[in-house]
């Protein structure tokens, strides 16, 4: 039972020591602006805070969204299915695609 407790105190203590760790190292960064444009401009951007927001904001509505090829419903890129060179929201719609003839004059 003392060594449960003496795990439990450990973890506790890990996490504790990688907080501390990771305000040190932004504390350190801070001052610098990033590793990006220090040689450029060290004095151009005053807030960095923002500029990362946007570029998070930015990476969210970077996926496209792609059109059932079979219902027509809008799915993310991600999400949808490629078959027979085009997009699915399902495997059923690409399957029902791929055993659909082609042309009007089958039916
Ligand atoms: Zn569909």
């Amino acid at each position: 039972m003392r060594q449960l407790l003496l795990l439990i105190l450990l973890f506790f203590a890990g996490q504790w020591l990688v907080k501390a760790l990771r305000r040190v190292g932004n504390a350190a960064d801070a001052p610098r602006n990033g590793p990006f444009d220090t040689s450029a401009r060290p004095d151009a951007n005053p807030g960095n805070t923002g500029g990362a927001q946007a570029q998070s904001q930015s990476r969210q509505l970077a996926e496209p969204m792609v059109r059932c090829a079979t219902c027509g419903v809008h799915t993310p890129q991600s999400e949808s299915i490629l078959a027979a060179g085009q997009r699915f929201c399902c495997a059923e719609h690409a399957e029902r695609y791929a055993a659909r003839p082609t042309g009007r004059t089958a039916r």
